[in-house]
């Protein structure tokens, strides 16, 4: 079947506008993720199929080599914000030597139509095949599945630049007239049109997609020491216990509240008992295995629970924990060495008693004060 092209096109031309203009409403230079750039390449998109179908209006020289430089450099726009997107540096080099490169290349061919429709789709082949390595190397960094409608939309524009520099080296269909019907034309434009709209869509739906893992993560993390905030822990506590109880495996919880915090505040200030707070989420952090979980439950007061693990074994964890707070040094904003101490409260999971979580945590609680009481810097449990 062949459709006219000229009708195509407008078709096209109508569809990266509406894309570009919905993408430029949304974009904000400041977020540099990737949509104000790929606004202007949807704009570059629909200003080169302008040109093209004012084919023999206009001369043409100006015509090949500014509509299919605008083609180039709608790849070149893509990649840079696809770039930003992913948080690489730009590379401005590599994204538009190619469309210089084209364009010199096309006036220097002016005179052989086929082989300047070769050159340029295999220059714009390599470009698209570039962004496809991008999102490529990034797939498992990349959150959700707007990347793979972008992976699809690269890959369909790869084919029908093949399809056209196979056109124009090995048969007679003249391709360099634009606006001519035939059938590779027809493929050529509904393809590009269904590769447009996905990777239109795919842009927006992986911003969306990480903006949502974004406001989880914020929702039930602790925004000074990137622990896991109460929310979390409530959560995950909830699961832990669940198991526990059904599979008659231990769960220990510890409940770790710094020594005497009041006086580093009064020593070195606010900010510095922040950076000690930080520190201190470091040293939990870093004792941890991957099942453990450590949550920021009040201002100076920190959960962790313990899946799997007995009394015994938390004691062990918890003893090494408050030796390593112990011979710690934490740096104050004035360059002073801070030092502290914690008390730890242990509390593991009873094998015949129905505890609930609130009674769990409360018996951490207590154990906590009882190791207060008895002197600080200790571990009791309860
Ligand atoms: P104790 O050994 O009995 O625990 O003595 P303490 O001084 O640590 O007493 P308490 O646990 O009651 O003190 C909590 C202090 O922690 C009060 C508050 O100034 C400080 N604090 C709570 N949240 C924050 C925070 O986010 N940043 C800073 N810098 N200080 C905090
Ligand atoms: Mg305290
Ligand atoms: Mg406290």
């Amino acid at each position: 079947m062949i459709v006219h092209t000229p009708s195509l096109m407008l078709v096209n031309i109508a569809v990266t506008a509406t894309l570009g203009l919905s993408l430029g409403v949304v974009a904000s230079r400041a977020r540099r993720d990737g949509l104000a750039l790929w606004a202007w390449a949807m704009g570059t998109h629909t200003l080169a199929y302008i040109l093209f179908s004012l084919r023999g209006q206009i001369s043409d020289v100006v015509f090949v080599v500014a509509a299919t430089g605008l083609l180039s450099a709608t790849i070149a726009l893509f990649t840079e914000g696809l770039r930003e997107f992913q948080q690489r540096r730009p590379a401005y080099g590599l994204s538009w030597f190619p469309v210089v490169l084209l364009m010199v290349g096309i006036s220097a061919l002016m005179p052989a139509p086929q082989a300047r429709v070769a050159l340029s789709n295999l220059i714009l082949l390599l470009q698209g095949l570039a962004a496809l390595v991008l999102l490529i190397q990034k797939r498992h960094d990349t959150i959700g599945r707007g990347q793979y409608f972008e992976m699809a939309g690269f890959a369909i524009l790869a084919l029908v630049f093949v399809l056209r520099m196979v056109g124009a080296l090995a048969t007679t269909t003249d391709l360099s007239s634009i606006t001519a019907s035939n059938q590779i034309q027809t493929v050529t434009f509904l393809l590009a049109t269904v590769a447009l709209v996905l990777v239109g869509i795919g842009l927006v739906i992986m911003t969306k997609e990480r903006a949502d893992a974004q406001n989880l993560n914020m929702a039930l993390h602790d925004a000074l020491t990137g622990l896991s905030n109460r929310r979390l822990i409530v959560e995950t506590l909830t699961q832990n216990l669940a198991q526990a109880q059904r599979s008659g495996r231990a769960l220990t919880l510890l409940m770790i509240d710094i020594d005497f915090f009041k006086r580093v505040n009064d020593t070195f200030g606010h900010q510095s008992g922040d950076l000690a707070l930080r520190g201190l989420a470091d040293c939990i952090r870093g004792r941890l295995r991957a099942q453990d979980m450590a949550g920021r439950w009040g201002g100076e007061e920190f959960l962790v629970v313990l899946p799997d693990t007995d009394a015994q074994g938390a004691g062990t964890l918890a003893e090494q924990l408050r030796r390593t707070v112990e011979q710690a040094r934490f740096e104050a904003t004035d360059g002073r060495t801070m030092q502290f101490t914690i008390s730890i409260g242990l509390h593991a999971l009873q094998a015949m008693a129905a505890e609930s979580i609130d009674d769990m945590v409360a018996a951490a609680d207590k154990a906590m004060y009882q190791a207060k009481q008895n002197g600080r810097n200790r571990v009791e449990s309860l």
